[in-house]
């Protein structure tokens, strides 16, 4: 962290095609964070005089899952890119790789999309009941959002690049064919295409370690290894950020609940699973096509239609023979996190929700489709099925990664239709978890939107939440 309180180095800018996971805010430890008189339950806090955000306002600096941060932060990421070591600013810039889709494929979605990036920034990554600031241009967009990915897949010439698109929209974690799933893939294509996605030197551990020193720093408290089950458990508060799930809200606030919130609470579906395979590899993933040897972030699904067939499976309960799994290998931009020729990589695939089987030979068999001899280069595996990782993060209800599914209702109205969809109803609490707008993602805007809430209720004079 450069020994600077709150900074953390973002280093090169690999071209992951579609994500982010090395800018990702990893699942801390369960804890407590008390600073002032502001509780937050979950990790990925941060409290400053005068500012509360929660949920990893900090962390966002580094991900440019959404151009918010470029907005909030473009000169952070503007130093960032200037500190760029020499050998690294080699590495390859921001532009994009997939499996099946060759960079020059997607050129015709850049020109409609990067618009689109600062539309999400201002208005699509806060609650749908705000007063657009581009009204024009998010009517513009919001059409093409709404449609199924299928149909927007129809827009681009060739099956590869209609096969990146479908990898980024399958980060909705939903059927292909069902409305608003564009808006997560031209999303996500627009943001990496126009700002590619920073790399957080020694890994996504060091964005959480930024976010503790800048609390710490401040005099907040960092509280771990409890989990909060009960309300009587928060020490006395102006306010409460709970980076939770709904179900374990409904837990938390019990009886202080009021009825319609807490029935939303309990309506409130959980997505599809993550099955995560890390592995540790001797000499990198020996890629068929070379290009796929640059990207940070790989889709393995084949073609639109395939991805689409996967995610409709997992959808309705089913293992998939070939499930789309997405692979990181962020060791290209940070060498850091590489022994000499060991390179760590992982990968995680799409399964049903609460899934109970064991899918490393479905992700393993995918990446040696893609890259043939992979197996051969593998030292060591560790697999995190649905259970493990629900075990490691309460949030991963059923091994849902995404806070929630992204329904029709869900993916902008979530967790429940209100015009402040942070509040629980009860004065001076929150929730600011991916359950809330705009959905899951290293964005931090959950926190941030959450905060602003929270702000607005201190500036009416709040009130001691206990
Ligand atoms: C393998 C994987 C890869 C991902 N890849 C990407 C990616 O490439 N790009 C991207 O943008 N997003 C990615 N994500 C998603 C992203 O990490 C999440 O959407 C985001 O972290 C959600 O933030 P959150 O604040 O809701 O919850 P979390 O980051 O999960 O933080 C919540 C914290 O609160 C703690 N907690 C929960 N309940 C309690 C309790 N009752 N008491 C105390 N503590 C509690 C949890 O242990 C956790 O530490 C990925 C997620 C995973 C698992």
């Amino acid at each position: 962290m450069g020994g600077s309180p709150g900074i953390c180095r973002s280093v090169g800018r690999v071209p992951g095609n579609c994500s982010t996971p090395g800018a990702v805010v990893e699942p801390g430890v369960p804890g407590t964070v008390a600073g002032n008189s502001v509780v937050c339950v979950g990790a990925s806090v941060v409290v400053v005089p005068g500012v509360v955000a929660a949920g990893g306002v900090v962390g966002a600096i580094f991900s440019t899952s959404a151009a918010s941060f470029a907005r909030h932060t473009s000169s952070s990421l503007r130093r960032s890119a200037s500190r760029t070591p020499p050998e690294r600013s080699a590495a390859p810039s921001s532009r994009f790789f997939a499996a099946s889709a060759s960079p020059a494929a997607i050129s015709r979605s850049a020109s409609c999309s990067c618009d689109v990036v600062s539309i999400c920034a201002t208005v699509e990554l806060r609650p749908i009941a705000n007063v657009p600031r581009h009204p024009l241009r998010l009517a513009s967009f919001g059409p093409r959002a709404l449609l199924p990915a299928a149909v927007t897949a129809r827009w681009w010439r060739t099956d590869k690049a209609r096969a990146l698109f479908g990898g980024a929209a399958a980060h909705a974690y939903y059927r292909l064919d069902r409305p608003a799933t564009s808006a997560v893939g031209m999303m996500i294509v627009a943001a990496g295409h126009r700002y590619g996605w920073p790399v957080a030197e020694g890994g996504s551990q060091s964005i959480t370690g930024a976010l503790a020193a800048l609390l710490t720093d401040r005099g907040g408290k960092i509280t771990t290894g409890v989990h909060v089950r009960d309300w009587n458990e928060l020490p006395p508060a102006d306010v409460v950020l709970l980076d939770v799930a709904p179900s374990a809200a409904l837990g938390i606030l019990g009886a202080r609940l009021p009825d319609r919130v807490a029935r939303a609470y309990r309506r409130f579906k959980h997505a599809p699973a993550a099955f995560k395979v890390d592995f540790a590899i001797q000499g990198g993933v020996p890629w068929a096509d070379p290009e796929c040897g640059r990207a940070g972030t790989v889709h393995l699904g084949g073609s639109f239609a395939e991805i689409a067939a996967a995610e409709r499976d997992v959808a309705a309960g089913r293992m998939p023979g070939r499930p789309f799994v997405l692979l990181g290998q962020q060791y290209l931009a940070d060498r850091s996190r590489s022994n000499g020729d060991l390179h760590p990589l992982y990968a995680y695939a799409h399964v049903p929700h609460g899934y109970t089987g064991d899918a490393t030979e479905a992700i393993t068999a995918q990446i040696e489709r893609f890259a043939p001899g992979f197996r051969d280069r593998i030292v060591a595996t560790v697999s995190s099925g649905p259970a493990r990782l629900a075990a490691s993060n309460p949030n991963y209800v059923g091994g849902d990664i995404i806070g929630g599914a992204n329904t029709e209702t869900q993916v902008v109205l979530r967790p429940r239709i209100a015009l402040d969809p942070y509040s629980t109803g009860i004065p001076g609490t929150y929730l600011c978890s991916a359950s809330t707008p705009p959905g899951a993602g290293a964005h931090g805007m959950c926190g941030y939107n959450a905060a602003q809430s929270a702000l607005r209720y201190l500036r009416k004079g709040g009130g001691d939440v206990q």
